[in-house]
């Protein structure tokens, strides 16, 4: 049987042909890659066009150059960090922290056991920690007895009498301290 040589060079040109078919299309593909995968990491249009030119030019050395320096996280993976940063941050600031030494507290504590700072009170009736400004518990509603008097210090006694207003004024500038010092948690 004798060999033919034109089918040896018409398998080398479908072969070449085959391959340079190939290097194209993946050429192809991985600059279409390389736009999409900087598209998700990076918002600057040139940064999108150096990628994709680097990868276009330097081709299968590009991607690799490619890799190396794309942006690591995702734009959706930096806003989800973002999220959970904040979230986190939020828990931190939520936290109750000792108005005497800055301290984590919890919502069950009566007293700050670093410092010795009283944080909250008991209801006299059902036992629920309010916060040492409330006088009244928000879970069964009774008054605490006796506690407007009990919170208030010589200099803060003297102040309506200090003015020096008329009775009548006296009354009003005495009602107005009072929900003054609601509103001012007790350190
Ligand atoms: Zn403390
Ligand atoms: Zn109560």
């Amino acid at each position: 049987m004798p060999f033919d040589p034109n089918f040896l060079s018409n398998f080398l040109l479908g072969l070449s042909a085959w391959g340079a078919a190939f290097l194209a299309a993946l050429w192809l593909s991985l600059a279409i890659w390389t736009y999409r995968d900087i598209t998700a990491r990076a918002k600057d249009p040139l940064i999108r066009f150096l990628a994709v030119l680097v990868v276009a030019v330097l081709f299968l050395p590009g991607i690799v150059v490619y890799l190396i320096l794309r942006p690591q996280r995702t734009l959706e993976e930096e806003y989800q960090q973002t999220l959970e940063e904040e979230a986190l941050l939020r828990a931190i600031e939520e936290t109750p922290a000792c108005p005497g030494c800055g301290r984590r507290t919890h919502d069950d504590w009566l007293v700050c056991p670093h410092c010795h700072t009283k944080l909250k009170k008991p209801c006299h009736h059902c036992g629920y920690l309010m916060d040492l400004a409330w006088n009244l518990c928000p879970h069964c509603g009774t008054e605490a007895p006796g506690m407007r008097r009990e919170r208030l210090t010589l200099d803060e006694a003297l102040q309506p009498l200090a003015l020096d207003f008329p009775d009548d004024k006296n009354e009003d500038m005495g009602l107005d301290f009072d929900t003054e010092s609601e509103s001012v948690p007790e350190k």
